[in-house]
């Protein structure tokens, strides 16, 4: 079920909480973590909630949640729809397995992996091509935050992912500000913080697109998100829900970060 993203809070902008369990789960465990999920947040109709699983899991884990209001994504995709990429993964097959949404620009993808913006740019058209929707992850690492290169960077991680997208495209795409520093640290980034990092994301927006594209974008916040700081962020102007990794992998703790979500 895939909704428009421009209603829902006060801003005018549906929460969407996204539960990335990475390189996690064998397909037994992620169908009853689903399952669990199904139990505690099927229903839940005031936030988009996209759960991405390994590729292996996309197809049994949308077999889960395809009566409920959860959706599914994946975690990457290649900018090819088909041809000689050995261990690759197209938008056609994410497509025709249930997919409605792909993570884009994860900071794990880009350093371990090597991923430019021009590749992260690449991925996000071939998603929009193939009538899928993007998380556009992005975010400084500890160093940059250090050196006050925050805003140079978010500045210029939106600006080289987000070339060449029509301002009509960016009505299914969604920014996730993602701190290298805190993903998976147990370092959350302050209330503050967060709020400056996604007030100046939207200023970016305006500067790229238009006030209007920067005030109907949502932008998550990603980085060790728990059970007991999500609802703390997500009151800050300007975040729209989370990007979740290791919370993502208890059924009870993602629950409570969707309740606060939709209660945010
Ligand atoms: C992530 O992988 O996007 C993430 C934010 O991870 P964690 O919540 O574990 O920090």
């Amino acid at each position: 079920m895939v909704s428009s993203g421009r209603q829902g809070s006060e801003s005018g902008r549906r929460p969407i909480i996204g539960g990335n369990w990475k390189m996690n789960t064998t397909l037994p465990s992620a169908i009853t973590l689903a399952e669990d999920i199904v139990r505690l947040v099927g229903d839940v109709v005031e936030v988009d909630v996209v759960l991405c699983p390994p590729f292996p899991n996309l197809e049994s884990v949308q077999r889960v949640i395809e009566a409920s209001s959860l959706e599914l994504g994946a975690q990457d995709v290649y900018w090819e729809d088909a041809g000689a990429y050995t261990g690759e993964v197209s938008t056609p097959m994410l497509t025709a397995v249930g997919c409605d949404w792909v993570i884009v620009g994860h900071s794990e993808r880009r350093i371990l992996f090597g991923e430019s913006s021009e590749i992260v740019n690449r991925k996000l058209h071939a998603v929009l091509r193939g009538d899928l929707r993007a998380i556009l992850a992005m975010g400084e690492t500890r160093e940059e935050r250090h050196t006050s290169r925050t805003q140079e960077v978010i500045e210029r991680q939106l600006r080289e992912s987000l070339a060449g997208v029509s301002a009509a495209d960016m009505e299914r795409v969604v920014i996730a500000y993602e701190p290298v520093w805190a993903i998976g640290t147990g370092e959350t980034a302050t209330p503050d913080q967060a709020r400056e990092a996604h007030a100046y994301a939207r200023i970016v927006l305006a500067q790229l697109f238009s006030e209007e594209i920067a005030a109907g974008t949502r932008i998550q916040y990603g980085g060790s998100v728990t059970a007991a700081n999500a609802a703390e962020l997500m009151a800050q102007p300007g975040i729209d829900g989370a990007l979740v990794g290791g919370a993502s992998l208890k059924a009870a703790d993602f629950a409570t970060i969707v309740k606060a979500a939709a209660g945010s």
